[in-house]
């Protein structure tokens, strides 16, 4: 499922492991004809969450309307919003008796509010059908929207992620239809308006450490409690190249620095993505 296009250092070998919990959550994701990230995104991690019965779920479907050099995901035109997706969705999050739940989308620039809806309407099913589940979502920027932002923070999930990605340098090369600032944006009104905030940094992508260093001090400016800093891998021949590996002391370095800024939490490693074991360290 995974392919890697380069020889990869020791610390990024992975263990393929299907045990029966994989398989289960495998079985329910069809049988409710869910997507999740984990497998439209390629991640090295889905045998490790998945046999800790974790799994981030995608919701809006399977098609984004940008398209993120880094990312695996399809792109084009996205299919049509499918209205019983959240209750299919709590379905899972019940039957699979999840305690954290993971929520990401595409980016749906089609839709008037962005997706924002969708978001909102699970959030709420499944905080009714599953009341001691902690909520956390991955939003996409809503292009800016506040209404479609203001939608989802009303709605009062947990944890509020968007991911800054990666440095403001190569946004135009990597991340074309982001913008920095108003991702940045995005997480300062959650924060402002009282929500725990999280962000993701792929390194990797042909930044430098002060570069690295920068976006942080971006994020802990905005009150960004949560923070995770992982190796960029290419999912596949068409994504951009993987310029260098990190290597895990250089983790441990950016955790260090991290700390040292005060952020509530980081997670830094070579296999680290956003919601890798956030269920163990949600504050
Ligand atoms: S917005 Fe970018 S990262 Fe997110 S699903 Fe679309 S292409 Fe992938």
């Amino acid at each position: 499922m995974v392919a890697h296009h380069h020889r990869l250092p020791p610390w990024l070998k992975i263990r393929i492991d299907h045990g029966d919990n994989f398989f289960e959550v495998k079985r329910v994701n069809s049988r409710l004809e869910l997507n999740t990230v984990c497998k439209s995104a390629r991640c090295p991690n889905i045998w490790e969450c998945w046999n800790r019965k974790r799994a981030t779920f995608m919701i809006l479907g399977n098609i984004c309307t940008r398209a993120c050099r880094f990312c695996a995901v399809k792109k084009g035109q996205p299919t049509k919003v499918d209205m019983k997706e959240p209750e299919r969705i709590a379905d899972a999050v019940k039957t699979l008796g999840l305690r954290h739940v993971v929520i990401t989308s595409v980016t749906r620039d089609d839709l008037e509010d962005g997706g924002a809806g969708i978001f909102v309407d699970t959030i709420s099913i499944i905080r009714e059908k599953s009341p001691l589940s902690t909520i956390e979502v991955l939003i996409p920027d809503f292009n800016g929207s506040e209404k479609g932002l203001g939608m989802v923070i009303k709605a009062s999930p947990h944890i509020i992620g968007h991911n800054i990605e990666t440095v403001p340098r190569l946004y135009h090369e990597i991340r074309p239809q982001g913008v920095y600032k108003r991702s940045i944006k995005v997480l300062k009104m959650a924060n402002d308006l009282g929500r725990v905030t999280k962000s993701g940094l792929m390194v990797g992508l042909g930044e430098d450490i002060n570069e690295v260093i920068d976006v942080m001090f971006d994020l802990k400016e905005i009150g960004c409690d949560i923070l995770t800093v992982g190796q960029y891998l290419m999912p596949e021949r068409r994504n951009a190249p993987v310029i260098r590996f990190y290597t895990p002391e250089e983790f441990t370095m950016i955790r260090l620095k991290g700390n040292e800024m005060g952020f509530g939490h980081i997670e830094a490693g070579p296999l680290v993505r956003s919601s890798y074991y956030a269920d163990v360290y949600y504050p």
